[in-house]
């Protein structure tokens, strides 16, 4: 089977043969039809995510049908359309595990053990697909599995109230969905962004306002009467330190990037007005079914850039420099 190899850090990304697997016990073997290509990737070709040996089959956004079958595989069937989400299965054993939160579990099984959906074939639990809803096309749903979960995640997470002003920094793959997802749930958005060339584009995507970021972030949020929440999907942590400063009283942030700096919080800030900062990662699979049902409606719709496999390099390249416009999805 056709498979996109990362062959090291920040190696190039290769085309090879590799044989087609059978599932084991609790698996399936799912034919690829798109998978999206996520931030976190790029952090694993940057070194600053550690996989534990290259080459390597990457891709957590992958979306396909069920056609081969492991051993006591029940609830999965042949033909089925699904997508597979990061963590599949947990140890089972651990106390996350005996209290069904297998996403706290330290060994859960994942992509990383069973690798990823950049290939035509890829071998998944069971318990890690997810039906995909009738009407929704294969590359619209693939970068759902993680991007759009993640910011659903990050909204529930937020405890959005009626009539919330929703605010979404860091426009790229996650924002662009969450953006969309605030929207959907009836809130006045407002997309910050330091890209000018987005702001027409964040318009059609749902944003009531775009804040362009010059200077500091909270400055330019509060100078259009602030928001209750910000959801954050940036890697700048001064720039979130800052878009602090952009809450309303009980405002919360959610912040949902992964990086190596602290952010820089003012406790004064915070208790003057009791301000919440609260992470937020892939959480309950429900905020994926939520999303899936949000976009078969119409009401979430990817921006994507498509690229068939053999172009893996190029759409990380593309990643790498910021250029994609929102979501590079490979189709194999
Ligand atoms: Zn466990
Ligand atoms: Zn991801």
């Amino acid at each position: 089977m056709r498979t996109a190899v990362m062959t090291g850090i920040r190696g190039p990304n290769e085309i090879r043969d590799l044989p087609r697997r059978d599932p084991g016990p609790g698996q399936v073997r799912i034919r690829v039809h798109a998978c999206g290509l996520c931030g976190t990737d790029l952090h694993a070709w940057h070194g600053d995510f550690s996989l534990p040996s290259f080459p390597a089959v990457l891709g957590h956004e992958p979306v396909g049908t069920v056609d081969a079958l492991g051993a006591g595989v029940t609830a999965v069937r042949l033909g089925d359309r699904v997508g597979v989400s990061w963590t599949q299965r947990g140890c089972g054993r651990c106390r996350a595990c005996q209290e069904e939160q297998a996403k706290y579990c330290g060994q859960p099984v994942t992509w990383v053990e069973n690798g990823g959906g950049n290939a035509e074939y890829m071998i998944a639990e069971e318990t890690g697909c997810t039906l995909l809803p009738d009407g929704l096309d294969w590359v619209s749903a693939a970068p759902l599995f993680c991007a759009g979960f993640t910011v659903m995640s990050g909204y529930r997470n937020a405890a959005p109230r009626p009539g919330d002003r929703v605010a979404v920094l860091g426009m790229g793959g996650l924002g662009h969905l969450a953006l969309q997802v605030a929207k959907a749930m009836g809130h006045e958005t407002v997309a910050a962004t330091r890209s000018p060339d987005k702001v027409e584009s964040l318009r059609r995507l749902g944003a009531d306002e775009v804040v362009v970021i010059e200077g500091h972030a909270g400055k330019a949020v509060r100078d259009i009467g602030g928001v209750d929440v910000i959801l954050s999907t940036s890697n700048d942590m001064q720039q979130n330190g800052e878009a602090l400063w952009g809450l309303r009283d009980e405002g919360r942030f959610v912040t949902m990037a992964i990086g190596n700096d602290p952010i820089p919080v003012d406790p004064n800030l915070m208790l003057g007005k009791q301000l919440v900062l609260k992470g937020s990662m892939l959480n309950d699979r429900k905020d994926l079914v939520e999303v899936l049902n949000l976009a078969a409606a119409g009401k979430v719709r990817p921006v994507l850039e498509v690229y068939p496999l053999e172009q893996v390099q190029r759409a990380y390249e593309r990643l790498d420099r910021g250029d994609v416009r929102y979501r590079a999805v490979l189709v194999p």
